[in-house]
């Protein structure tokens, strides 16, 4: 009778292929991904981290990237062409990527163009190759959640108008946060059916935005924060930046992935801290962190992130162990070559 593996087993077994592998591979997860994943991984770490550590693995044949398939293509595009990248579900698609199709950002940038003023496309690395690839062929560059302040105020420093991509409120935090208001910010509409009066409007503006969110983050609400705070008096809200500016003006601290996981970490023992990102990382950030009180703004899983399951995983390394054949992680040569230089912009800014 055939059954499912039980977790034991499968903890198990990834181990054993992944001895069996030995060097040939490294496995990068990201810090959202499934428990069993991660405590089996090489590298854990946001976007950022993840982007520099492909970027590092030289001596790997295989590298297993563990996380929505746009961060696994990142992989593909800045390791070695002889390298070979897989991924466990290529289902797994991060929504607010799919919000910015090549198409729309295409006619939004010539749109754009015609208003005279001198603009730079900023992506925000959860998108598709190709918009990446599009901001390498036009001056621009990738940006997580960590440097996306970095990226904007470098554009600004070029009297230049950062067109930012597909994350809405991402842009407005950090625009907030360099004293942008929003007056100051023109949000592109896509789905507009005229949106020339938009571009029309852009000689007053710093900053242009698209219409996108990630459904996970914009699920914290203000009265999230406000019933934490007085459920738990002296506890420290601390949010990341795709959340809504309501919620990001009512933290005590925002930052990415990392941000957030190093200040909990740093923080002293007794101090009382409410997050607000995905539930996988909460719940590793309070097993890790005896000694402190640490909850949830909210318990939001990231369906994407968990359609990676340590089972699918298991099957990824088994193959590679039998020699058996699997999909590759494939990104177009052309895609490949500008998405990396716009990568490539990234780190060196970083
Ligand atoms: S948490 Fe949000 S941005 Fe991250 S993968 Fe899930 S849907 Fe995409």
């Amino acid at each position: 009778m055939e059954t499912n593996p039980s977790r034991e087993e499968i903890i198990n077994r990834i181990a054993a292929a992944k001895q069996k592998l030995g060097g040939d591979l490294v496995i990068l997860a990201h810090y959202y991904q499934n428990t069993d994943i991660v405590s089996s991984a090489d590298f854990v770490g946001d976007s950022l981290q993840l982007a520099r550590s492909a970027s590092q693995q030289h001596n790997a044949k295989y590298i297993v990237f563990c996380a929505v398939s746009f961060m696994a293509q990142m992989a593909r595009i800045l390791c070695r062409p002889e390298q070979k990248v897989f991924h466990p579900n290529l289902e797994a698609k991060c929504p607010l990527a799919e919000m910015a199709v090549i198409g729309d950002v295409e006619r939004a940038w010539s749109l754009l163009q015609k208003t005279g003023k001198k603009i730079v496309p900023v992506v925000y690395v959860n998108s598709r190759a190709d918009l990446k690839a599009f901001c390498g062929r036009n001056g621009g560059f990738v940006c997580t959640s960590a440097n996306a302040q970095k990226a904007m105020k470098y554009v600004l420093s070029l009297n230049a108008v950062p067109f930012f991509f597909p994350d809405e409120n991402l842009g407005r935090n950090t625009a907030h946060a360099m004293g942008i208001s929003d007056d100051e910010v023109l949000l592109w509409e896509p789905y507009e059916n005229t949106p020339t009066g938009q571009a029309a409007d852009i000689a007053r503006k710093k900053v242009v935005l698209w219409r996108g969110f990630c459904y996970v983050h914009v699920a914290f609400k203000p009265s999230d924060v406000e019933d934490v705070k007085r459920t738990h008096g002296g506890i420290n809200v601390i949010v990341h930046p795709e959340c809504v500016p309501e919620v990001v003006r009512l933290a005590d601290h925002v930052g990415s992935t990392s941000f957030i996981k190093n200040t909990v970490e740093n923080a002293p023992a007794g101090s009382k801290w409410a997050i607000g990102t995905e539930i996988n990382f909460v719940e590793r950030i309070i097993t890790d962190n005896p000694g402190k009180l640490i909850v949830p703004l909210k318990e939001w899983r990231c369906r994407e992130m968990a359609k990676v399951t340590p089972l699918k995983f298991l099957n990824v390394l088994e193959n590679l162990v039998e020699g058996r054949e699997q999909p590759e992680v494939a990104v177009d040569e052309e895609s490949a070559k500008y998405a990396g230089i716009a990568l490539e912009r990234m780190l060196t800014i970083s």
